[in-house]
This record gives structure tokens, sequence and C-alpha cells, in this order.
């Protein structure tokens, strides 16, 4: 396994971290909770120390499972996460008793007396980060002046520069975004900015939510020299970032355990500047495909052009004219309607820099 420094900390982790939200769909139904345990056992013994979860996985049992597996093996040598947020503790305004609840289940559940990585859990947008660090921040602060978690860390679907926004707040001593070689220009600013800043960054969906593997010919280039799988070279292109210290590999079998263990046998760590450079060098076009570098921001009706033609990005590669939709709510939490907005001003054609047919593809949109 190849290990990492997470961010100016002297914690060792493994580029590979195993992410528990894939355990067997049929086991975690028919209650074979010991049987799952048997993945991060399996990557514990492969060197894999990071073990991300959180409530409401695998229909609310990851963190059980992954309790399971931590309480037979030595506990100080796995890095483990959880999360939360205003939606998981069930209160827009909670108390601290309320957040105390909310991780002493997280504890008990993980058969654990402290959790070295907490997260405040999916923020989706500035708004909704203020809220919680307006609401829920201090009672981090408590949790961990007693001993209860190690570090204060986010995670985010936000753009590069928001990321930013929040990273030089310097409260958090990592982040967890999502990051792949989909979307990897939305995010470098944000990436790069919290490595400067020695945060450790750990990165979710690395295979584009299986859009990559299954468009394994849009990302054959990947592969290039490698004698990877598609899969594998997609973690591999996250995980050779220098700026990012763990690429999170959801596993439900052993195979999965091994082919992420592969994506990173002797990686070599370069830039993001390197890594987009490697590939355009290699003629790699993005053709129709927005790569979220947002030129096109600053729209005079607020539309959020990059992340709508993100959106769309899944309708070209799924084929699927739905996926736009599921992509806005599920992932942007930005209403389709929203492109109707558009006064097709052309401002957002002229400055973008793939010459998108971008008021064609709201209408297309909004329906
Ligand atoms: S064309 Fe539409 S989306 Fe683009 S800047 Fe003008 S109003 Fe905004
Ligand atoms: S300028 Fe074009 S390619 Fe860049 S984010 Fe905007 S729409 Fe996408």
């Amino acid at each position: 396994m190849y290990y990492k420094q997470y961010g100016d900390t002297d914690m060792k982790v493994s580029a590979i971290g195993l992410g528990t939200m894939r355990y067997d769909e049929e086991d975690i139904k028919a209650g074979r909770l010991e049987k799952c345990a048997q993945i991060p056992l399996y990557a514990f013994e492969k060197g894999i120390n990071y073990w991300d979860t959180a409530p409401f996985y695998c229909e609310d049992k990851s963190e059980i499972v992954t309790g399971i597996a931590l309480s037979q093996v030595d506990r100080s040598k796995v890095y483990l996460t959880s999360k939360t947020n205003l939606g998981t503790i069930g209160d827009q305004h909670p108390t601290k008793d309320m957040f105390r609840r909310r991780l002493e289940t997280s504890l008990d559940r993980l058969r654990t007396d402290y959790i070295d990585f907490y997260h405040m859990w999916c923020m989706l947008s500035i708004e909704s980060w203020e809220k919680h660090m307006e609401r829920i921040y201090e009672f981090f602060e408590d949790a961990k002046k007693e001993g209860l978690i190690r570090n204060i860390v986010f995670s985010s679907h936000m753009q590069g520069n928001e990321i930013e926004t929040v990273v030089n707040t310097g409260k958090f001593k990592g982040m967890l975004i999502g990051y792949n070689a989909l979307n990897y220009r939305f995010r470098q600013s944000g990436i790069k900015a919290a490595h400067e800043k020695g945060m450790g960054v750990v990165v979710m969906n690395p295979l584009g939510g299986g859009m990559i593997p299954r468009n394994p010919e849009s990302f054959s280039y990947l592969t290039e020299g490698t004698g990877l799988t598609v899969p594998q070279a997609a973690l591999r292109f996250v995980a050779s970032h220098k700026e990012i210290t763990i690429t999170l590999a959801g596993c439900t079998t052993k195979e999965h355990v091994d082919d992420a263990v592969k994506a990173v046998e002797g990686l070599t760590e370069k830039t993001a500047e390197e890594i987009v450079k490697e590939y355009e060098d290699k003629g790699v076009s993005f053709n129709n495909l927005c790569t979220g570098c947002d030129y096109c921001k600053g729209c005079p009706k607020d539309i959020p052009v990059s992340k709508l033609m993100d959106a769309y990005n899944q309708k070209i590669l799924t084929g699927q004219h739905e996926a736009i939709e599921d992509r806005l709510s599920n992932h942007w939490d930005i209403p389709a309607s929203k492109a109707a907005d558009c006064i097709a001003c052309k401002k957002c054609e002229k400055a973008c820099t793939q010459h998108l047919p971008i008021i064609e593809r709201l209408k297309e949109i909004a329906g």
C-alpha cells in the first residue's frame, strides 16, 4: 500500500481509503453483518487504514458493520470517520445535547470511544455551510475538547472557489470532496487551496458515480501505458494528485479491495497542473462536455451555469434525459426550473472555453 501524510499532521494514511457505503445489499438486508465486516477486515489486512463511514449508509447499518470490524483490529491503527449535519441530527436548531446524542449513537455503533475525523457533512452551498457554522460548529469543538473526536473536517459538493472560502477560515483539519476524471476542473482550486493550507484532502466519488466505468470508451485514455482497467485507472488518476491525500474506494467484495490496492501500486505523485497538462498533451478532448472551468460565471440572472452544464454532462454520458434532473436535485440542490430564467444575453456562451451551446441546453433543461 502507498501511504501519504495527512496534511500537516504526522498521520500516515493509506492512499486508498475504504468507503463503507457499498456493503453487499443482500447481506445487509438479511442481517448478515458479520459477513459484511469481512470487507473492512480484509482492507485492513491489505494496509488500508482509513475507513470512512456515516449514519444512514447501507440502510443505516454501515456504522454497525464497521464497528464489528473495528472491534477485531488494533483500534489505534485505524483512522475512522463519521459524519453529522442539521439533517442528520433532525433539527434545524439543535442543542448541544442533541448533537451529543447523535455523536454517541455513532460511537456506540462503531464500538469505539473516539472518532478520528468527524465531518460537518454534505455542505451543498456556502449558505448551508454558514448555517452549520452558526448552529453546530461549537458543538464539534466541545466534542473535540472532550476527546470524543480528534479532528474536525467537512464534506462538500461546492465548487472550487466556494471550497476556497471554507478552507481559508482555517476551521477544518481536512475535507472530503467529490473529484474525478469527469469533474476535476470544478474542484482544482479547492484542492490546491486546502493542500497549501496544510489540510488533508479526501476524495469521494472517484468513479464519477459509476459514470466512468459505464462509459469505458470515453475514459480509456486514463489507462494508456498503465495496464490497469478503466475503474482502476480512474482511481489512480485521483490518487496520483499531490494535493489529494486519500481516494475513497467503495468496496462490496474482496476483489474490489484488491482492485483498489492495485490501482495505487508504485504510485507517482504529480501536481494537479502536471496531470492536466499530461492529458492535454495526449490530446484528450472533452468535446461537448462542460469541463467545469467556470469561466461562464457572472450570469446577470444568477444562473449557476457551470452547475447546470455539469448536470447536462450526465445526459451526454448516460444518454438519458432524466440524468439531468437527478444530478440537479441530488448533487447540486438546484431546481431545473432555474434554467428558465435565462434571457439569452449570450454572456456565458461568449466566455465558454468549450464553446458549448449553453442557451440551447438551458432550454432543454427547463423543459
Ligand atoms: S445567456 Fe442566459 S445563462 Fe448565459 S449569462 Fe445570459 S442569462 Fe445567464
Ligand atoms: S465556461 Fe463552458 S466549459 Fe467552462 S464551466 Fe462554463 S459552461 Fe462549462
